[in-house]
């Protein structure tokens, strides 16, 4: 007796495995075409599971272009249209095409086809996954983020390339079957490669579109020969801290520093991930990160790009020759020989170490912030009010810190660099030095908030340096909001 009930058991235990095995394709398979048994093993299997070629696919024949009439056969299939001459029709009436009898299919056309099968939410909140090319029939950017088709890295859409197979068949499936979709996590942007101004300038393009849930890209004035200066703002806490880089020409390569520092912030950030042990994402909330990645774009480009590349190419061959040197490589100047940290108000009339005359570094003006581009950093730093200051410099491989603090002042801005000093490697400059004319002298004595000078590097200009560098500075930004917070607190 016990035995027979045990027997029924089993019975109907196998009998409703079987059931459920016979209808799970029902229920798995939303197009209703073709799929008899289980889920696809891989996206080949899929497309050769529709029936619609006589021959199969395989994944050898993956570069072959795909013609037009493939394509609408394999879509007639998912959406289960029987007449396929109608269903040709339709869509070609429909607008789905690009105009002429082309026998072979452009991307563009793909991905409308595939926006007919992928239900599409009226109010789908797209990310912005491609720089260019969206138009407003071709929701480029929502196949994107649901992982149907994948985002190039330089996330550029060329409507124009022929569609392969290996795309139609990775992409067709993707669309049906959820499973098979891929995740557009972020590209690499920046590597530790030269950022002439405009390499800079794309970057910025690039990891806005990636980031735009947490960058805002500002421009804050323009230079001498009206290249813009950014800002990029990272966080929405009240506690700001500015990051600047390449006030000094030659100094080009403090603008990849930073332009990497933006980059891996951001991605941890975005991704809820730590980095060298800091909750980038937490720390946003209270604090906001400026990246100001160029300061000098004209002294940046003639250095990396040379007199060529300048409108004041005449002007600067002039000022080279009067100071007796044969090479930019070392010029720290704007365009007009102005050296833009020898521009600000404190102690300026004083200034010892100046040149008299424009210079590739060292002339200090005619006036105090007389520059377009020291001005614009002024005007900036004086409507945000940082609660600290970090500038990049070459070169030394050591931390400026000191301008005329006294009493909690300069107890707090010593505590503050000797903990840097730690996270960089970097010894501070020990003794009392006072010049005056930097812009880290003028935010010490205005803002009464710190301010220091990082010289990265051991030679200007030197990218064989570039893995040392960024090892010891890449968590500098996140040490130094930490520490600020801190003192905030203690304060309190
Ligand atoms: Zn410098």
């Amino acid at each position: 007796m016990v035995e027979n009930k045990q027997n029924l058991q089993l019975f109907f235990f196998i009998a409703g495995f079987f059931l459920f095995v016979c209808l799970l394709p029902r229920f798995l398979d939303f197009t209703g075409a073709g799929m008899t048994f289980g889920a696809p093993l891989n996206e080949w299997e899929y497309i050769n599971s529709l029936g619609v070629f006589p021959e199969k696919w395989q994944e050898t024949g993956g570069e072959l272009p795909v013609s037009r009439r493939e394509a609408l056969e394999v879509f007639a299939a998912i959406e289960g249209q029987e007449d396929f001459d109608n269903y040709s029709e339709m869509l070609e009436i429909s607008g789905v095409f690009l105009d002429g009898n082309e026998a072979v299919l452009r991307r563009e056309e793909l991905y409308r086809l595939l926006a007919r099968i992928v239900n599409i939410p009226a109010d789908a909140d797209c990310e912005k996954f491609f720089l260019k090319g969206e138009t407003e029939d071709l929701p480029l950017d929502y196949l994107a983020q649901e992982g149907i088709i994948a985002v190039p890295p330089e996330r550029v859409f060329l409507p124009a390339e022929k569609v392969t197979r290996r795309e139609l068949v990775q992409t067709v499936a993707r669309a049906a079957w959820p499973a098979f979709r891929i995740t557009n996590t972020a590209v690499t942007v920046v590597t530790g490669d030269i950022h002439t101004y405009g390499k800079m300038e794309y970057d910025l393009q690039v990891l806005f579109a990636s980031y735009h849930e947490l960058l805002d890209l500002q421009v804050i004035g323009q230079s001498v020969e009206g290249r813009n200066i950014y800002a990029v703002r990272m966080g929405n806490g009240p506690v700001e801290i500015f990051l600047d880089a390449s006030i000094h020409g030659s100094e080009w390569l403090t603008t990849t520093l930073l332009m990497k520092m933006l980059e891996e912030y951001a991605y941890h950030a975005h991704n809820g991930l730590l980095f060298g042990g800091y909750d980038v994402n937490a720390m946003l909330e209270e604090v906001t990160f400026w990246f100001l990645p160029m300061l000098n774009p004209d002294g940046v480009t003639l250095v990396l790009e040379g007199p060529e590349a300048v409108e004041h190419e005449k002007e600067v061959r002039k000022i080279l020759l009067e100071n007796g040197k044969n090479s930019f490589d070392g010029w720290k100047a704007n365009i007009r020989g102005v050296d833009l940290n020898r521009q600000f108000p404190p102690n300026w009339h004083y200034l010892v170490k100046v040149e008299s005359k424009p210079a590739p570094g060292y002339f200090k003006g005619n006036e105090p912030l007389s520059e377009p581009e020291a001005q614009a950093l002024y005007k900036f730093t004086l409507a945000r009010k940082p609660a600290m200051v970090l500038s990049f410099h070459q070169q030394g491989e050591i931390l400026y810190w000191y301008y005329k603090q006294k009493g909690e002042q300069l107890a707090r801005d010593r505590r503050i660099v000797q903990a840097l000093s730690v996270v960089t490697g970097y010894p501070y400059y020990p003794r009392y030095l006072i010049n005056g004319g930097k812009y880290m002298d003028w935010v010490i004595s205005e803002l009464a908030v710190p301010a220091i000078i990082i010289e990265v590097g051991t030679k200007v200009g030197d990218l064989g340096q570039w893995d040392r560098i960024w090892r010891q500075n890449r968590y500098v930004g996140l040490a130094a909001a930490e520490l600020i917070l801190l003192e905030n607190r203690t304060r309190q």
